[in-house]
């Protein structure tokens, strides 16, 4: 046996993998990983090992632009073979000019032509089905116990700032038959906690006119509410991201009340002042997302929101910025990030006249982040001598990270757990909370 594996390690072709960018792209990475282990190509780590390597891009900001750039950069330098793929695959033109030796440039989401390209370059080997087994879910590249369930493809907005439409192309929803089948087989495969990502969570089903397809026996629509109601009958955390606060979104704010999902939405608001997000044209205002939010809190109190905002946008006048703060005051949210403006090759918002001095945006965000800082700091409060179920991420020394439904994997705060020692990575765990800070929680098994 050991003779025919090595063998069959000699001859199996090596692929090398980068993977760079959002959730969105993380997923991407997960299908062509899985696909290039079902027809038998082996995923090394490193590049020397590798006989090519593929490197799926981000090319959402420039700074991500050129870690993508360099990172195909250093792919050649290492082993000289390389297919390029993900969002910065649609600026072809700009790849070549930097690295004109690479192999192939496919786009994003399209799983097909990566693999055309690897199979021009490495044929896959003579399959073997005792050897091949990959789990039913397909490759992940997150821990087992939680996975991206990605709804949908691209965005129909417009945000002036953002060239993800451009990239990406227009909403494409899968159907909801097909990501409650991928969600059921996550779970067999041990996964704990289900995170819904899209670029626009709450325009799911929008372009295929929300159809309708039978799952368990009952009809959902291809719609956010839908999805939502479905996924609370599979008994794990189901998380959801990027959601604009359209009024249907309403409708699953009780499922979180009954904790049927996890009282938790991720809203990029990126501003509030009705005149700037006009300029970016952003989906939904600010003064109807504050009264949202607010009758959303009334009906599940424990509704924990994240945010991103953008200050120094074109045009920003010191007002603008006034009514951003009073917003985030007003609002309460528990978790946001704040990023000064950066244009974007290819972005309407370049165009845009009066631009903010970098010294004023930078300004601008450490003001907003110290006064988030405290909000964030008094809304974690809230939790010290209660009771939390907690997802234990790892254990080490008797101590455990871990997440409680407030905390989303890699960008929000953990749980510290104490007296952890019996508690394994994967489990779910009753804590009591006995201290906060400014993100973090710290807490001992109960
Ligand atoms: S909603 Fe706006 S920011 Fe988000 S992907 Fe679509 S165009 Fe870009």
């Amino acid at each position: 046996m050991a003779a025919i594996s090595d063998r069959l390690a000699h001859s199996t072709p090596k692929i090398g993998f980068v993977s760079l960018g959002c959730p969105k792209a993380l997923v991407d990475s997960e299908r062509i990983l899985t696909q290039l282990r079902i027809e038998g190509y082996e995923v090394v780590g490193g590049y020397r090992a590798a006989d090519l390597v593929v490197v799926n891009t981000c090319g959402f900001i420039e700074s991500a632009q050129q870690e993508s750039l360099d990172a195909i950069g250093e792919a050649l330098a290492e082993n000289g073979k390389v297919i390029v793929t993900g969002c910065l695959g649609s600026r072809e033109a700009l790849i070549r000019e930097r690295h004109p030796e690479v192999l192939a440039i496919t786009g994003p989401h399209d799983y097909e032509s990566v693999m055309r390209a690897v199979h021009a370059q490495l044929a896959p080997p003579p399959r073997n089905p005792y050897l091949d087994l990959i789990p039913a879910s397909g490759i992940k590249l997150t821990p087992r116990h939680y996975a991206y369930l990605k709804i949908s493809e691209g965005c129909n907005h417009k945000c002036s700032f953002c060239i993800i439409p451009k990239l990406r192309g227009k909403l494409v929803s899968r159907r909801i038959d097909a990501v409650l089948r991928e969600a059921e087989k996550l779970i067999r495969d041990g996964v704990k906690e289900l995170l819904v990502v899209a670029q626009d969570t709450s325009a799911y089903g929008a372009d295929i006119r929300y159809a309708g397809a039978a799952w368990r026996g009952r009809e959902y629509r291809t719609h956010m509410t839908d999805l939502c109601r479905a996924l609370a009958e599979l008994g794990v955390w189901v998380r959801l991201h990027y959601v604009y606060p359209y009024p249907h979104v309403d409708d699953v704010i009780p499922l979180m009340a009954q904790e049927k999902i996890l009282p938790y939405m991720d809203i990029p608001l990126q501003h509030a002042s009705p005149r700037l997000l006009k300029a970016m044209r952003r989906p939904a205002g600010g003064e109807k997302a504050l009264r949202r939010i607010q009758e959303w809190r009334r009906i599940c109190p424990d509704l924990t929101i994240r945010s991103t905002f953008i200050v120094g946008f074109p045009g920003e006048t010191e007002q603008d910025f006034e009514e951003l703060l009073a917003f985030i005051k007003a609002a309460q949210l528990d978790r946001v990030g704040c990023f000064a403006y950066s244009p974007v090759a290819g972005a309407d918002a370049n165009a845009l006249p009066q631009h903010v001095s970098p010294a004023e945006m930078e300004a601008r965000r450490t003001a907003f982040m110290q006064l988030q800082a405290d909000i964030s700091r008094e809304r974690l409060r809230r939790f010290v001598g209660r009771e939390l179920t907690v997802l234990v991420d790892s254990v080490a020394d008797g101590k455990a990270l871990a997440r409680s439904f407030a905390d989303a994997p890699e960008i929000d705060g953990l749980v510290h757990v104490r007296n952890a020692g019996q508690l394994k990575p994967g489990q779910f765990a009753r804590t009591r909370i006995v201290h906060s800070d400014h993100y973090d929680l710290h807490a001992e098994v109960s």
